[in-house]
């Protein structure tokens, strides 16, 4: 204990009692001084502590010897507000060096009998500074209870008039709700607020909204807050994040009000919380997958496109940057595919996917892979076609290298077509176009090489742009026919139906699939005969299957899906036309499905949304094609007039792998109980093995489709399958 020197002069003889009294308190305050927190001046302070010293030298010599006095005087640090536990130490320390030498007199009592006295003095006092330190604390709490109890019981008065109504929401809600003073401090959760934070009540109730402050707030959410305290604006609604007690993370969608007393005063925060973490990291996974290439990592074409759009559009106030396109496609990856098998070359892909990315990691760069073996590389780092010749160049140069698989080295090599320019001139499908058109040339020309593009080549060039021009034609001369693939109940093996997919006999490029001209005669508006054609086809097949269907006796199960782009679905002409297909074929509206893809309904109002509940209302079942690429809102499903899903392939593919990924199985069986709680069936696309759809069948997906079942093909091709069904 560190004690101040004992001040010049010592205990001088000759001073009076009172003199040498103030001069212990001059060494006391001297002590504790620095330690308490005051705001009175030292000589002050001082004064303060002299009747205390008095108690203590009077108890020193008093008989009989008593140390209640010793006591007050601990008690009355604290009332000084000397409450910092250093204080009492110093205290102690001061009496037990001093007290005896400035207070003691020799009146019969002896030295040996002062120091006893003055030590059980030092223990009163300690015993009533704790006393009173303990008492001042509860007196601290309860004056918060207290308060705490007029603001809640307040807070009842104000919503007197829905109480118990509110009572009954607030404490059955399935939502968080909690109720705040308007300088922050939470004065009422209820239990799923609670719970949501971690079930720890204290760690809510209590505390402060102005601690909960979370890195990834948005800047606005502080900004909401302030204006509603302020009495600005009534609500506000942001996506918050939260820590939770143990260091986790609630994200919620956080709804706020403000309450007002009768006189219109601002007195209250109402919040209401609801947990979003699942959703969220579900979104976010959804997302992640839906943007990025399974098997390289790399971004796919979804969000090449995101990119390419932003890179190639003009800047709001019109500045046009430049940008730069690098489209690759490896010179003979088939040949490598077909001789050494899929896994060296999705070996490969993956090699070859991180040489690029090596060459493009700047910021306003990025690498993405399109499908198959084409990949491309954009950039907004330019100034210049030498700029991207020259990304182009490190390109080639990387994927030089010879390539070592299972003790093989092979040898890649790719062509590139490169397009650079100034943004705001072109849209992205024109670039990619031109990008794409260029890549050919640079394969024609021998590969291992790139070129630049050139406009006149564009022209020249029958790719996309020849497709469209032939495709009203094609119609006419009956150049389009469909290939049907069954669908299969999972449990059983038989037949549900079958999928109609058409395809294009073009004179001279061959069979082309739908990828190749679907979106091309989205694009011209072509889509809508085709699609009335596809429909009049598939219908008029599944009636006649029907009839041909010796277990059904005419009027059999086996149904037929037909797939239905955007454009046909905001046709105005979609719903007669369908009842006349149906009328005219004599098919039963139960045996059409119309498939609709997740994406054409994202975002659909109710106007988009009547015709196809027009039909889900006369029978016909609509199916979300290629679910889970959307990202769209799981909680909107309910919205729809949807009885199918059907889960997009990459669903599938991720039941392939060894080990199962356990996030993929939890996805996709939460997937289908969500679906199956809305009454929805799930379908499965592209089931290539009897694993995948052993795992399927266990989640609970009820028919599926694909390769592992049977390759699209004629129609008579499912009539005998049906056929080997019913032996
Ligand atoms: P979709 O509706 O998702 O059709 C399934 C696609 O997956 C078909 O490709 C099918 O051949 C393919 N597939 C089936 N099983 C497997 C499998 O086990 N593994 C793999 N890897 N693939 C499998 P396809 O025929 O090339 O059709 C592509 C897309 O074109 C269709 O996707 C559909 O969106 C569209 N489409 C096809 N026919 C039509 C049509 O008549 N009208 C419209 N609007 N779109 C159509
Ligand atoms: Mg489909
Ligand atoms: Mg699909």
């Amino acid at each position: 204990m560190k004690v101040p020197s004992q001040p010049s002069g010592s205990a001088g003889e000759t001073d009076g009692p009172e003199d040498r009294l103030r001069r212990f308190v001059t060494i006391w305050g001297r002590a504790i001084f620095p330690v308490t927190a005051t705001s009175l001046t030292r000589a002050e302070f001082e004064g303060h502590l002299l009747p205390l010293a008095r108690l203590l030298c009077d108890a020193l010599l008093a008989r009989p010897f008593d140390t209640a006095p010793a006591q007050r005087a601990g008690a009355g640090l604290v009332d000084a507000h000397c409450t910092d536990p250093d204080a009492l130490g110093r205290s102690l320390g001061v009496v037990d060096s001093y007290l005896v030498l400035y207070c003691g007199r020799d009146d019969g009592l002896g030295g040996e009998d002062l120091r006893a006295r003055c030590a059980r003095l030092q223990h009163a006092m300690a015993t009533g500074y704790a006393q009173a330190l303990r008492e001042r604390t509860r007196a601290e709490q309860e004056s918060i209870a207290r308060s705490a109890l007029a603001a809640r019981s307040a807070a009842e008065i104000a919503l007197h008039a829905t109480e118990s109504r509110f009572r009954a929401v607030f404490d059955g809600a399935a939502i968080g709700i909690g109720i705040a003073d308007l300088d922050g401090r939470v004065l009422e959760v209820n239990n799923t607020l609670t719970r949501m934070f971690g079930g720890v009540e204290g760690h809510v109730r209590g505390s402060n909204i102005s601690e909960w402050v979370h890195p990834e707030d948005g800047p606005h959410v502080w900004r909401l807050y302030d204006e509603l305290v302020r009495g600005e604006r009534e609500q506000y609604r942001v996506e918050k994040p939260y820590y939770r007690g143990d260091g986790t993370v609630l994200w919620t969608n956080l709804t706020v009000s403000l309450l007002r007393d009768a006189e219109g005063e601002p007195q209250y925060q109402l919040a209401l919380m609801e947990d979003v973490t699942e959703r969220r990291l579900l979104h976010l996974r959804l997302r992640y997958e839906a943007t990025h290439d399974a098997l390289t990592g790399l971004p796919n074409r979804t969000l090449f496109f995101e990119r390419l759009e932003k890179a190639v559009t003009a800047g709001p106030n019109g500045e046009k940057g430049r940008f730069g396109l690098c489209y690759l496609d490896l010179d003979g990856f088939k040949a490598i595919n077909d001789s050494l098998g899929h896994s060296v070359g999705d070996r490969l892909l993956v090699e070859v996917a991180d040489r690029l990315q090596s060459c493009a990691t700047g910021p306003g760069e990025m690498v993405a892979r399109l499908g198959g073996d084409e990949f491309v590389a954009l950039t907004t780092r330019t100034d210049g076609e030498r700029d991207v010749a020259g990304l182009a160049d490190r390109i080639l140069a990387a994927l030089s290298g010879p390539i070592g698989i299972d003790g093989r080295e092979l040898t890649v090599r790719g062509s590139l077509g490169v397009v650079e320019g100034p943004a705001g001139e072109r849209t992205p499908a024109e670039v990619l176009r031109s990008a794409d058109i260029t890549m050919y040339r640079a394969k024609s020309a021998g590969g291992n090489r790139f070129e630049l593009a050139d406009p006149e080549a564009d022209a020249r060039a029958i790719t996309r742009h020849g497709l469209t021009t032939a495709l009203p034609t094609a119609l006419e001369r009956g150049e389009f026919f469909i290939e049907y693939q069954p669908l299969v109940h999972l449990d059983d093996g038989s037949v549900h139906g079958a999928e109609a997919l058409v395809r294009w006999s073009h004179p001279q490029h061959g069979v082309l699939g739908p990828d190749r001209f679907i979106p091309l005669a989205e694009d011209t508006g072509l889509i809508v005969p085709l699609g009335r054609w596809v429909l009049q086809e598939a219908v008029r097949q599944a009636r006649s299957w029907q009839l041909e269907n010796p277990r059904t006796g005419g009027a059999g199960p086996l149904r037929v899906n037909v797939n239905l782009s955007p454009t046909q679905l905001h046709h105005p002409r979609l719903v007669a036309d369908t009842v006349d297909v149906l009328e005219r074929a004599g098919l039963d509206p139960g045996a059409l499905c119309l498939e609709v893809t997740e994406s054409a309904l994202i975002g659909a109002d109710e106007d988009l949304l009547k015709p196809l509940r027009q039909l889900a209302e006369m029978g016909v079942d609509i199916a979300l094609d290629d679910f889970g690429t959307g990202y769209s809102n799981l909680a909107n499903l309910r919205r729809l007039p949807v009885s199918v899903l059907k889960l997009d392939r990459s669903f599938t593919r991720g039941m392939q792998q060894h080990p199962v990924d356990p996030v993929d199985l939890k996805i996709v069986e939460g997937i289908v109980s969500l679906a199956h709680s809305l009454e929805l069936a799930v379908t499965v696309e592209g089931v290539e093995t009897a694993a995948q759809a052993a795992r399927l069948r266990e989640i609970g997906c009820d028919t599926a489709q694909g390769w592992y079942y049977a390759r699209p093909g004629a129609p008579d091709r499912i009539h005998s399958l049906v056929l080997a069904d019913a032996v």
